[in-house]
C-alpha cells in the first residue's frame, strides 16, 4: 500500500473550470442557510469542488437525504467519491452543459457556485428543465446577478432578465467579497434564488408564468430588441411590429428595449403571433 488517497494530495485550482473554491465559514454558512435544506430532502449540487458546500448541506440533510453532484473534474471526483458514503452522495463525473437533468428524481432543488465561464449558458440550459424544478440557488458573478434580476428602466436589464423573469421569481440574496474564495477571483459575486413562477392561470399577476403564444419566437424577438438595445423600439423592432400596430399593443415604439417590462415584451410577441406583418 502506497499510503495515497486522492486527498492526500494538494489540488491546484485549474483556471478552464473556473475553480475559485470557498473557504471563508461564515460566508458557506450563510449560503446553506438561504438554500433552507431539510432533513430528508434530495438536492443537485452542480460543480460541488472540494465541497465546501456539500459538506455542510450533507449534514443538514441527515439520514434520509442525498444529493446528486456534477462535476467535471474527474481528480475533483475521485476525492468526493473517496470521502463521502455512496448513499449520501453520487456523483456525476460530466460536463453540466451535457448532463440530463431529466434523469434525476424531481422535483429538483437545484444548488452550486457556479463555474463564472459558463453561468448564463447553463441557467439557459436549466430552462430546458423549469417543469422539473422546485427551486435553485446559486452563487454567480455580482454583475450577471444585478442582471438577472433588472426591472424595466434599470441600466442591466438586458435579454437574460427577460428571459429568467418571465418564468422565475429572481430573488438576490447577498453579495459575497472575492476573499471568500481560493484562489481570489477578480470580480465580485452573489447569492441569487430562482422560483418557477406558478403555471395556473388563475396564480395572481406577479407570481403567474407568463406564457407566449410562440415562446421560440419570444426569444428571438428579445434577442433581437437587446441586440441593438440603444435603439427605439420602432427601429430595432420594425420587422416583428407595423408603425400602426405599436398603439394596438399599447406599448411606445420610441421606448428602448430596457424601458420595457417582461409583460410587455410578451404582448409585442404575441401581437406578431396573430399579425405576423
Ligand atoms: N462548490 C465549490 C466551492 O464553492 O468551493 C467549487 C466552486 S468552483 C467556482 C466551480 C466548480 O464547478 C469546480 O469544482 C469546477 O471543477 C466545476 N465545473 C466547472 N465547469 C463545469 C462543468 N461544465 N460541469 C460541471 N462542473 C463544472
Amino acid at each position: 500500500m502506497s499510503g495515497f488517497t486522492p486527498q492526500s494530495t494538494h489540488h491546484r485550482a485549474r483556471k478552464r473550470f473556473g475553480q475559485n473554491f470557498l473557504v471563508d465559514q461564515s460566508i458557506i454558512n450563510r449560503i446553506v442557510e438561504s438554500i433552507d435544506p431539510h432533513a430528508g430532502q434530495h438536492i443537485v449540487e452542480i460543480g460541488p469542488g472540494q465541497a465546501a458546500l456539500t459538506r455542510k448541506l450533507i449534514a443538514a440533510l441527515g439520514s434520509g437525504g442525498s444529493i446528486d453532484a456534477i462535476e467535471i473534474d474527474r481528480d475533483l471526483v475521485a476525492r468526493l467519491v473517496h470521502e463521502f458514503d455512496a448513499g449520501k452522495l453520487r456523483v456525476h463525473q460530466a460536463d453540466a452543459m451535457e448532463f440530463d437533468f431529466a434523469t434525476l428524481p424531481a422535483p429538483l432543488r437545484v444548488v452550486g457556485n457556479l463555474p463564472y465561464n459558463i453561468s448564463t449558458p447553463i441557467l439557459f440550459r436549466l430552462c430546458e428543465y423549469e417543469d422539473r424544478i422546485s427551486d435553485m440557488t446559486f452563487m454567480l458573478q455580482k454583475e450577471v446577478v444585478d442582471r438577472m434580476a433588472a426591472l424595466a428602466g434599470e441600466d442591466a436589464r438586458g435579454r437574460l432578465s427577460v428571459m429568467l423573469q418571465y418564468r422565475f421569481k429572481i430573488e438576490k440574496c447577498f453579495d459575497v467579497p472575492p476573499t471568500a474564495f481560493k484562489p481570489v477571483p477578480a470580480v465580485d459575486s452573489s447569492i441569487v434564488r430562482l422560483t418557477p413562477l406558478a403555471a395556473e392561470h388563475d396564480a395572481p399577476a406577479g407570481a403567474r408564468r407568463l406564457k407566449p403564444k410562440d415562446e421560440k419566437a419570444f426569444a428571438l424577438m428579445v434577442t433581437h430588441a437587446f441586440a441593438k438595445r440603444r435603439k427605439m423600439l420602432r427601429n430595432s423592432l420594425s420587422a416583428w411590429v407595423t408603425p400602426e400596430g405599436w398603439s394596438t399593443i399599447g406599448v411606445d415604439p420610441k421606448a428602448r428595449a430596457e424601458d420595457l417590462t417582461t409583460a410587455e415584451f410578451v404582448a409585442i410577441s404575441d401581437w406578431t403571433f396573430v399579425n405576423k406583418p
